[in-house]
């Protein structure tokens, strides 16, 4: 594998000079979709371009200190088809392909190893900073190490990572996953934390489609794969885990298993049956349906009909009120077919800006779809019930999506103080937006 490290150097160098005294607005420039989900209405900005197209390399895999230095707009593919021929992976592989290293860090990347290794960037080694003035800070846990831990949940309104070196493990070239049929929310959270104490699981997660027709898959690492199924062709993954079940992936097509059918957002029929059976894999991903798929279906779905809500949300509330949350959720919400997805998750560290207790078990629940609206129901209803539901117990929910809070409520949910301090620190002339203007009031 290629050393790139010295061409990153050089590219660094040059970006350095050209931003040198920046004293304009920053925003970035990318060639990967962007996985933001927020629909209410966005300014347009006038500010400056930076593009970071280019740093989008794998530069050097240690085999021996099982870490990886990538670039931070490189795509979690590029970074799994690089480590998995040489029998690793990163801690936490996000599922959708075309997220990025820099965008999941400073996002909230989780996958349903969670519960095992926390998110994304709880195997951050180190990341290498541009901020708005154009400066490039290194930050580790002991340089900079308050911009460090506050990267996480900072959306890049703290500085663009242009570096990072992350965390390895070694991998089993295949993973053999088992699902179970549960009729009881309680009896199926029993059975995930029994799954998360034995050493051999790899990965947990549940799909429910009402409060009693619930799907536990347990996956575990193999050398020997039975039954090995692929996640293209006429495969729609979540159908194969939404029935008693056992079967092998590749460990790059389970780590990918949602990308296909964008989680469950491509639907039937025969035509799209078709689709599967026929179109390659560089047109059946999320990246393709994001950027053609999503304008046609956000203007069926929620523009002219008014008849559904988007509700693409991760939400996070301790354990002991996981079962309160999945009740209240389908009290709240006519999923209209489709699935929700949960998992366990423990952070061995909290980020500054995405305050959770270390080490204690949380459920994270996702719905990645359009909901239906009841009559009479003021527009973004079950987001504003469940997020309310969720900051009531204690949770924390993910940005990437739709947020309704005022500055005061945000700051307290999401540590405004230690963000203040930051921004003082780190871009005191306001180059960047601030989190609260990117999450819930601007793009
Ligand atoms: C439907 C859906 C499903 C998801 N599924 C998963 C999942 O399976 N696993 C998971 O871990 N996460 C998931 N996410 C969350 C996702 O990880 C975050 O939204 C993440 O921020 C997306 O990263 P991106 O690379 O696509 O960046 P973008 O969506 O392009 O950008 C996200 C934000 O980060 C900023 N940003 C981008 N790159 C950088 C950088 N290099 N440095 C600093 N700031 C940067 C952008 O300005 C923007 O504000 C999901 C989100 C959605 C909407």
């Amino acid at each position: 594998m290629h050393d790139f490290r010295y061409a990153h150097k050089k590219d660094v160098a040059n970006l350095k000079k050209n931003l040198s005294g920046n004293t304009k607005k920053l925003r970035i420039k990318k060639k990967t979709i962007s996985n933001l989900f927020r629909y209410e209405g966005r300014k347009k900005s006038d500010s400056r371009e930076v593009d970071l197209t280019g740093f989008n390399r794998v530069l050097f895999l240690d085999k021996k200190a099982k870490t990886l230095e990538v670039e931070g707009l490189t795509t979690f593919e590029d970074i799994a088809d690089s480590t998995i021929p040489h029998g690793f992976l990163p801690l936490i592989t996000p599922e959708l392909k075309h997220i990025t290293i820099g965008g999941a860090i400073v996002g909230i990347g989780v996958e349903t190893n969670s519960f095992r290794f926390g998110f994304v960037h709880n195997s951050l080694l180190e990341a290498e900073v541009l901020l708005g003035n154009g400066k490039i800070v290194t930050c580790s846990p002991k340089i900079n190490s308050d911009l460090f831990y506050g990267l996480p949940n900072s959306y890049g309104t703290l500085g663009y990572v242009l570096r990072a070196k992350i965390k390895l493990r070694k991998i089993k070239p295949f993973m053999t996953l088992r699902t179970e049929k549960f009729i009881d929310i309680n009896k199926l959270l029993k059975s995930m934390l029994t799954a998360a104490k034995k050493r051999d699981t790899a990965s947990i997660e549940a799909l429910a489609y009402s409060k009693s027709d619930l799907y536990l898959t347990i996956t575990k690492e193999t050398d020997k794969p039975r039954n090995l199924k692929s996640i293209y062709g006429p495969t729609i993954f979540y159908k194969e885990i939404s029935k008693p079940n056992e079967f092998a992936l590749s460990a790059r097509d389970f780590c990918f298993r949602y990308d296909p059918d964008w989680f469950w957002n491509v639907p039937g029929g025969s035509l799209l049956n078709l689709f599967r059976r026929l179109a390659p894999a560089s047109i059946r991903n999320s990246r393709f349906y994001k950027k053609y798929g999503q304008p046609l279906y956000d203007k069926i779905n929620y523009k002219s009909k008014n008849k559904f809500e988007a509700l693409i949300q991760d939400w996070e509330v301790p354990w002991k009120d996981g079962a309160k949350l999945f009740n209240f959720f389908f009290e709240t919400v006519d999923l209209n077919g489709n699935p929700i997805i949960f998992a366990p998750i423990k952070v061995p560290k909290s980020a500054t800006l995405y305050p959770m207790k270390q080490n204690e078990p949380y459920l994270n629940l996702g719905c990645y779809c359009a909901i239906k609206r009841k009559k009479g129901q003021a527009p973004y209803y079950a987001t504003k019930k469940l997020d309310e539901f969720c900051f009531k117990h204690q949770g924390i929910k993910m940005l990437y999506s739709s947020t309704f809070l005022s500055e005061k409520e945000f700051d307290k949910i999401y540590n405004g103080r230690a963000y203040k301090k930051l921004k003082q620190k780190y871009d005191s002339q306001c180059l960047l937006p601030t989190l609260f203007e990117k999450a819930v009031k601007a793009g």
